[in-house]
């Protein structure tokens, strides 16, 4: 479609880019989808309680930045799980539980790096805080700051003739942020505290960008944010789970887990017994037989599917020589379905058409993404999930570009053909 065929009138990333602006953390990615979920009727259920009542057939489990929510057509036996992953958390700078520190009249913050952060993009950006703190009741509270409080400032061009041949950052020293001067500032506990008007006892919080997520170019065909990778894949399935029809027998579970970007491993990562568990509670919860609960959820895994989804790297243009040329995905083309063939995605043949069998039901399109054999790829949580529970898993992703940058790049329609492939996956005709 050339420049002036397009519909540059409307604009499909509206609904999403209320929720990547209202998404800084995990812990408020967690709560956003909450929020929507439980405006078509899912019911909260505890982490440790088993759904019952209404709560069997549409409900959700949110626990810190990780949520695993159902929706199911019928009672009697679940017969197969159709299954949507994604993952709440990106890269970023995260605040160190005492970071407060003075140079030469300058109070920095203190911060470990999450991830996989690309260095250079969270230079001379204006940067928000946000994330939760917990009271001395051990009571957790979102904390959203969303106003230019601190700065990694880069070297000037004079102090550094190189810099231009070769930015070279070291983590430790280079990227602490500047958020006050002069000599009375009290700390940065104390100036939370009264910023949020609670005494924070411990604090997972995370620096951002201010920038909220905007559509870009003279067509109007891109989104430029920051955590695309993967709040993306995370509205997708929630948009479509909170219209799904799953089939009778069928039971349609979206996870989305924190932790991804750091290795999966912990209660809430897909490494953790989150889905697992849910899952028993689930099949349970649809039975009268106590007994039978393993029997039937191993056979229901048996028969189910995953759809692992997280973004893929679209082909760059000043880049094309780092691209598997046949397999380098287009943005606004659709999905891709991601290869490897040493599973670091999961797909598998079987898998891959059934994900491409609910895109053409849809008329949804999509591509393929494998990587160069001298180009380590990463990982999702698609192999973890299928090692973890045998499901037959899919690797799938929007195509983006600036992947873990501070300020991610993507195509407006991609997200929308993601969550039309979800919606065709949990559909019943
Ligand atoms: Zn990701």
């Amino acid at each position: 479609m050339g420049l002036n065929e397009r519909d540059i009138t409307t604009d499909p990333s509206g609904d999403l880019r209320a929720f990547l602006d209202a998404s800084p953390s995990p812990f408020h990615a967690a709560a956003e989808v909450a929020r929507r979920l439980e405006a078509v009727g899912s019911i909260a259920v505890a982490g440790d309680a088993r759904p019952e009542g209404d709560a069997i057939r549409r409900g959700h489990v949110v626990i810190d930045g990780a949520v695993v929510a159902w929706v199911s057509a019928a009672e009697g036996a679940p017969e197969v799980f159709e299954i949507v992953g994604a993952h709440t958390d990106s890269p970023g700078l995260r605040l160190r539980p005492r970071p407060d520190a003075e140079v030469e009249g300058w109070h920095l913050l203190g911060v470990e790096v999450y991830g996989g952060i690309l260095n250079n993009s969270w230079l001379d950006r204006d940067l928000g805080i946000a994330g939760r703190v917990v009271d001395r009741e051990g009571r957790s509270h979102l904390v959203d700051i969303r106003e230019p409080i601190a700065r990694v400032p880069q070297l000037a061009v004079h102090l550094d003739r190189g810099v231009n041949d070769s930015l070279v950052l070291d983590r430790e020293r280079h990227l602490r942020p500047v958020w006050a001067t002069g000599g009375s500032t009290t700390g940065f506990a104390n100036w939370l505290a009264e910023r949020i008007d609670l005494e924070p006892q411990w604090w997972e919080l995370g620096l951002l960008d201010t920038q909220p997520a905007v559509v870009l170019g003279a067509d109007r065909s891109l989104l430029a944010s920051g955590r695309l990778d993967n709040l993306v894949s995370c509205w997708a399935a929630t948009d479509a789970l909170v219209s799904a029809t799953p089939r009778p027998g069928s039971i349609a579970v979206m996870v989305l887990n924190d932790h991804e970007e750091v290795g999966s491993a912990s209660a809430t990562g897909a490494a953790g017994p989150l889905l697992e568990r849910v899952l028993a509670r689930i099949t349970a919860a649809h039975l009268d037989d106590e007994g039978a609960v393993s029997a039937t959820m191993a056979d229901a895994l048996a028969r189910s599917i995953c759809v692992s989804a997280d973004n893929a790297h679209a082909i760059h243009p000043n880049y094309l020589e780092r691209h598997e040329r046949s397999h380098a995905p287009l943005v606004n083309r659709g999905p891709a379905v991601k290869v490897n063939v040493n599973q670091r995605y999961a797909t598998s043949a079987t898998s891959a058409t059934r994900f491409t069998s609910a895109c053409d039901s849809a008329d949804v399109p999509w591509q393929v993404f494998t990587s160069r054999n001298d180009m380590p790829c990463g990982s999702t949580i698609g192999p973890i999930t299928a090692t973890r529970l045998g499901v037959d898993t899919v690797d799938v992703g929007v195509p983006q570009l600036s992947m873990h940058s501070a300020r991610e790049l993507c195509g407006v329609h991609d997200p929308v053909f993601l969550r039309n492939a979800f919606g065709a996956l949990w559909s019943d005709h």
